[in-house]
């Protein structure tokens, strides 16, 4: 068990970080707030790394790239790697967290808490900052705290992997069950498709419009209709699909000449994936047959999808999976494998050649306003990474 004093830093730790506010692309207060903690023990300013992957992410004016440190160590094992992403969802801009008993909620009903991720980031900066406070023996270590995953990995998928110097074992935390260790993830496709209609005046002439709201609606009740939207269970294919946003239209006495919805797939299987966006693909296009103006003219469908991350699984026998386990029942916990429904940062590190585990660290209802801390499942993932950080766990 961590100590009283330990159990109160952790706390108060944590909680600073989750009042700062940071969405994807803006995390530049959480870095800064991270550097001057590790400045504070001792951490020297060439250790301390920012790479350029915000340039290629995909949001305009992000404020920082991956904070990547170096740490030296006084033994000679291979080199361990501590991550958690920066970036909440824009729902946690403005969280007030509240400790309520042993959870941890956001005061404001309006807002989530933002335990996802900046629960991870105090976990790592917490077991590096004791060890290193202490004068704890250790091997070298890397620090990664990633920026823009929420928005489809990206801060992983741009990391300048040479930065890393190289860490043969590696441990991400960021989920709820400080022993659940998740081994792999789904994959996911992302898409925006625009509905180029033909606009013409409502009440006059609607007979030269081809609405794009109408085309839409048409592909949509399709795909809802053959199964395909949502949780996807068929014989054959499995996963889910959402779409997620659309945005179009002017006036009521326009007929609407544009619409643009957003849309994502997720699936285990590479080929469930395309076979999925093929079949979205269908639907919009026989949807836009469907749909003529007295002139003929039928809407264009334009796509622009890309594959975020994918699919990928480490196997139980990985060396980081084995150390994270051993150091778990030594702490009375069984360790729980599992595959994740959402994309991991860790995706993107295995694409890189880096196997990770990830951990929990006792976020619950992510993504929600009703998202919450469980202080005594965070204080045990920092316990585990205090045991990771300092080199234990071999067998
Ligand atoms: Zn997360």
């Amino acid at each position: 068990m961590l100590t009283a004093a330990q159990q109160e830093r952790s706390l108060e730790l944590v909680l600073r970080l989750l009042a700062i506010k940071g969405q994807s692309g803006h995390e530049a207060d959480v870095a800064a707030f991270v550097v001057d903690h590790l400045r504070a023990v001792g951490v020297p300013e060439d250790a301390i790394h920012f790479d350029t992957a915000h340039l290629r992410c995909p949001i305009p004016e992000s404020t920082t790239g991956n904070l990547i440190v170096q740490v030296d160590g006084d033994r000679n094992i291979p080199r361990r790697m501590l991550m958690a992403h920066m970036d909440t969802v824009p729902i946690c801009v403005g969280s007030q967290p509240d400790v309520q008993g042993d959870i941890v909620a956001s005061k404001d009903p309006q807002t989530g808490l933002g335990a996802d991720d900046r629960a991870g980031v105090a976990t790592v900066l917490f077991a590096v900052t004791e060890l290193l406070q202490q004068r704890r023996s250790h091997g070298p270590l890397t620090l990664l705290f990633s920026v823009q995953e929420e928005i489809g990995l990206q801060g992983a998928r741009y990391l300048d992997v040479d930065a890393l110097g190289q860490p043969s074992l590696a441990f991400n935390w960021d989920g709820g069950d400080p022993a659940k260790l998740t081994l792999g993830a789904i994959g996911g496709y992302r898409m925006t498709i625009d509905i180029h209609g033909q606009a013409s005046h409502a009440g006059v002439a609607p007979e030269k419009g081809v609405s794009a709201i109408t085309v839409a609606s048409l592909a949509i009740a399709n795909l809802h209709r053959a199964g395909l939207l949502g949780k996807i269970e068929m014989e054959d294919l499995c996963g889910t699909s959402n779409i997620g946003a659309a945005h179009g239209g002017q006036a009521t006495n326009v007929v609407a000449d544009h619409l643009q919805l957003k849309a994502e797939i997720r699936s285990h299987q590479l080929k469930t994936i395309e076979i999925l966006v093929e079949r979205f693909q269908k639907a919009f296009e026989d949807a836009a047959g469907e749909v003529r103006s007295s002139e003929g003219k039928t809407a264009s469908i334009s796509w622009n999808g890309d594959l975020n991350y994918q699919a990928f699984s480490i196997g139980g026998e990985t060396p980081s999976v084995q150390i994270a386990s051993r150091i778990l029942k030594q702490l009375d916990a069984e360790p729980i494998l599992s595959i994740a429904n959402g994309g991991l940062d860790a995706n993107w590190l295995f694409q890189h050649g880096i196997p990770t585990v990830t951990l929990g660290c006792g976020q619950h209802n992510q993504h929600m306003t009703s998202e919450r801390l469980d202080i005594p499942q965070f204080q045990l993932a920092c316990e585990v990474a205090m045991k990771i950080a300092a080199g234990e766990g071999d067998a």
